[in-house]
């Protein structure tokens, strides 16, 4: 480099680094308790419900209470909604009026997985299956040959809910799809990837073992639905009322013999939504309102009662509102939500489906989008100069580590997220998210350091 434009080049062009070489000691120290905390909660928590009573039982803990109409609030306050147990929303009510809005962070609490069909049960050629339909964007062929745990409750003819969990605990047993012998694939491994494995083909696999004292038909079916009466009190017509879904079995770990990384079924978007959640147990009273929401159904359309479409996040800022003497329109016209949602991290294996220089990379920070979004940003709230301004200077302000970037090339693909509907709520919103490898596949990959930073990022969003 010529000495004679060295300060104007340091001034005037940006110089990307590794986000090691830029955190402090102080983050650096921070960093590994946090990601042991949320190996714990990703290990526990893998369907919507589980993060919701999760989350509701470590609020509580924290002095949160349910919100109820007619509550008076004052500043420090902190209240809960729980969203028919699959979506919630946690509140802290800040110095300043709601009339001047709040800082909302929005993630999502769904992942895609195999859901059972309404009549899950049957036996082909002396084994016992449960049919699926797969749940959000998959590519099927890596849901077979892994361990599956299935998860869920079960609404039986009485009124009572069971939970049902099998493949957690090292004691249960686990359950898989099966594949092909490639001995036998020749055609299978002829067809394009899409196809080479159907969703039809997702059959779990159950048991194998027949009632040898019995002597009617489809005996490991009856086998396998005797336990499930004798553990849970389950008869077959009691599927009909179900929710039970095959998640990937087993724990979160660590990656890489420098310990760096993260694996996990439903990084996508639990690393998000904890981010945007563990900040409410340790923030004093903010200025502004923080309002922090975990949405189910992204991984769908963010349709139904538990998505982010849903009228019950007016109605809970609405009853906010009421609670504080605020009005709910002036309140969303002055708010700030951070759509807090995971990105696709560039892949060198992959590279020729992202431009380098508007991806995000592993260990650069946690990623702030301008737009999501498929051909030609389709889907997307486009955030203005100012919002990504705004996000610009909180983070530059407060040491947040943090890169930009969009989804894969130009027309190559994409993907959305709840950020087009708070902003159809007329809340200026930015996606902001922790960059994922292998995204939606039943192992993800996410860095400590991306972690760590999107926690941070939050935090002091709802600081400031
Ligand atoms: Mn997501
Ligand atoms: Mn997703």
């Amino acid at each position: 480099m010529s000495e004679k434009y060295e300060e104007l080049r340091k001034s005037i062009i940006s110089d990307r680094k590794n986000g090691y070489d830029r955190i402090s000691s102080e983050d650096l120290a921070a960093m590994e308790p946090y990601c042991k905390d949320y190996l714990g909660f990703i290990s526990e928590c893998k369907i919507e419900r589980e993060a919701v009573e999760w989350t509701i039982k470590e609020a509580e803990k924290h002095g949160f209470k349910p919100l109820v109409p007619g509550m008076k609030l004052v500043p420090g306050d902190k209240v809960y909604g729980n969203g028919h147990n699959k979506n919630v929303i946690f509140a802290i009510v800040g110095m300043e009026s709601l009339d001047n809005g709040a800082h909302i962070c929005a993630a999502h609490i769904d992942s895609p997985r195999l859901d059972l069909k309404p009549n899950p049960l049957m036996e082909d050629s002396e084994l016992a299956f449960f049919k699926t339909h797969y749940y959000g964007g998959i590519k099927k062929y890596q849901w077979t040959t892994t361990p599956l745990a299935i998860h869920g409750v079960v609404s039986k003819k009485d009124g009572t809910t069971v939970t049902v969990t099998i493949g957690e605990d090292d004691n249960d047993p686990i359950f898989c799809v099966t594949d092909l012998l490639v001995h036998l694939s020749a055609d299978q491994m002829k067809k394009p990837m899409a196809e080479g494995v159907t969703g039809e083909n997702l059959k779990v696999l159950l048991g194998s073992r027949p009632l040898t004292d019995d002597e009617g038909k489809d005996r490991v079916k009856f086998h396998v639905m005797k336990l499930l009466n004798e553990k849970y009190g389950l008869v077959e017509d009691d599927f009909l009322s179900a929710e039970l879904t095959m998640v990937p079995a087993g724990r979160a770990r660590e990656v890489g013999l420098d310990r760096s990384l993260l694996a996990a079924y439903g990084h996508d978007d639990r690393v998000c939504a904890y981010a945007a959640f563990r900040p409410l147990l340790e923030i004093s009273t903010p200025r502004k309102t923080a309002v922090c929401v975990l949405a189910d159904k992204e991984e769908i359309g963010s349709v139904g009662i538990s998505g982010m479409q849903s009228q019950y996040f007016e109605m809970f800022m609405g009853d906010l509102c009421d609670a504080t003497g605020a009005s709910l329109r002036r309140c969303f016209e002055k708010s700030f939500c951070l759509s807090a949602d995971v990105s696709n991290a560039f892949d060198p294996l992959y590279a020729e489906t992202c431009d380098r220089s508007n991806n995000t990379h592993i260990n650069y920070g946690t990623g702030i989008f301008k737009y999501t979004g498929a051909r030609g940003k389709s889907g997307s709230s486009d955030a203005a100069a100012e919002v990504m301004g705004y996000v610009r200077r909180l983070f530059a302000d407060n040491d947040v580590i943090w890169q930009t970037g969009e989804l894969g090339k130009v027309d190559q693909g994409g993907g959305g997220t709840v950020a087009c509907f708070m902003a159809n709520r007329n809340i200026e919103t930015v996606d902001a998210g922790v960059p994922v490898l292998s995204m939606h596949a039943p192992m993800e990959l996410v860095s400590k350091l991306d972690t760590y930073m999107t926690y941070k990022g939050m935090k002091v969003f709802y600081e400031n």
